[in-house]
């Protein structure tokens, strides 16, 4: 089974109600010839399509996703959409995820000072840090 950011497939779940179907996923499902896809987005799961752009913070030793109009704290939520994720599905091979997102960054999202100073680029997002630590036999790509 191989797990994709339901953006990189085409499914308008960005925040701005947009997609960014990627062509080399679709390469890569093509070469494998897995017929056993499974779309996941968390945010779009909490907050639908369209909807506020969300920001990681580094407070103290936590990251928290903070939604950049609301200030709202969704890391708790991105993390139990993970929670729901894993229950459903126990067996994957391959977690192929949208670079830079809060979310599904595999190791390029940006982290924010409080103040709103950049203090990382190569951070995960939250949901890719959960999977990472769950599935360990699981192979990560971002695209
Ligand atoms: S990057 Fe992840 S959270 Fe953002 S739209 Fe794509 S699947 Fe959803």
């Amino acid at each position: 089974m191989v797990a994709v950011s339901a953006c990189l497939l085409g499914l308008n779940c960005r925040y701005e109600g947009d997609h960014r179907r990627s062509v080399d996923t679709q390469e890569i499902l093509n070469r494998l010839q897995c017929k056993n896809v499974v779309p996941f987005c968390p945010e779009v799961n909490i907050l639908g399509a369209p909807r506020e752009p969300i920001d990681l913070f580094r407070f103290h030793d936590r990251i928290e996703a903070v939604g950049r109009e609301s200030k709202r704290v969704y890391t708790k939520k991105i993390e139990l959409e993970a929670e729901r994720f894993k229950k459903s599905f126990d067996s994957v091979n391959l977690f192929i995820f949208k670079s830079k997102s809060p979310s599904c960054a595999l190791c390029s999202a940006k982290v924010y000072t409080p103040e709103g100073a950049v203090m990382e680029k190569r951070a995960s997002g939250i949901f890719a840090k959960k999977m990472k630590i769950w599935y360990k036999d699981a192979k990560f790509m971002e695209i």
